[in-house]
């Protein structure tokens, strides 16, 4: 993050200057200008920047999301008000289908990446709407969800397995996506993930091999039954706490 004194700080009139992040007049003296930097507003509008893909270039303010200047008197805030639904929908695209804007919005790349099919593009909404319904990106985005969520192919094509809910679902990138955010799958993820938060143990084995009914415990290196009631009795005995002393 640039802490330079007068980042963001442009020449208004004879006695103000303007914070073109904040949208705010200030009279022209260091004192003023250094109190108004220092505030703890100015600095979450820098650190909003970053995350909204909003750069200052020579006193002007440019967006990547929207492809263009902030108007001469918009403000920071008023612009991420306007474009927030953009940003929805590049949330969306990052959760549901692994597409990664981060480093192209805090201008540290050139370009925005598709994390399941290992690929690099140019950032357009219409660019990442063709990547997404290309068919090989679906494969890939089913790929990914299987083994994080504990789900595997049968011996026909048509249906999956899943060994959380000991279920079957359809093996479509929808049905599947549908069902990683069911009450019941989600449920199972939230029981036994609260239980070993910060315990090192992992599930990682049992979620990606289907036959393999075990977690395992990193600081005791012993695997344990995976079910509530044995992790619970596991995180909690003595010989596991003692790990940790
Ligand atoms: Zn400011
Ligand atoms: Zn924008
Ligand atoms: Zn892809
Ligand atoms: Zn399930
Ligand atoms: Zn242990």
């Amino acid at each position: 993050m640039k802490t330079d004194l007068l980042y963001g700080i442009v020449a208004s009139s004879k006695t103000r200057v303007r914070c073109i992040f904040c949208g705010v007049h200030i009279p022209k003296a260091k004192k003023c200008i250094e109190q108004h930097t220092n505030g703890s507003k100015h600095k979450e509008n820098i650190s909003l920047m970053t995350q909204e893909g909003i750069k200052e270039d020579n006193g002007v303010l440019h967006c990547r999301i929207c492809s263009m200047e902030l108007m001469e008197n918009e403000s920071l805030i008023e612009h991420v008000d306007f474009h927030s639904s953009y940003v929805d929908a590049l949330f969306d695209y990052k959760e549901d289908d692994f597409i990664n804007s981060d480093l192209y919005l805090a201008y540290e790349s050139d370009y925005i990446s598709c994390e399941v099919c290992n690929i690099s593009f140019d950032f357009s909404f219409d660019n990442i709407q063709n990547h997404v319904e290309q068919v090989d990106h679906e494969t890939n985005v089913i790929e990914r969800l299987k083994p994080q969520n504990g789900m595997f192919r049968v011996d026909n094509d048509y249906e999956v397995w899943c060994k959380l809910c000991n279920t079957y679902v359809e093996n479509t990138v929808r049905e599947i996506r549908d069902h990683t955010y069911d009450e019941i799958h989600q449920l199972w993820f939230t029981d036994l993930l609260d239980l070993i938060d910060e315990q090192d143990v992992s599930l990682d084995d049992y979620l990606a091999n289907e036959h393999e009914m075990h977690a395992f415990c990193n600081k005791c290196q012993i695997q344990i039954p995976c079910n509530k009631a044995k992790l619970e009795e596991h995180v909690y005995s003595d010989s596991h706490l003692e790990q940790f002393s």
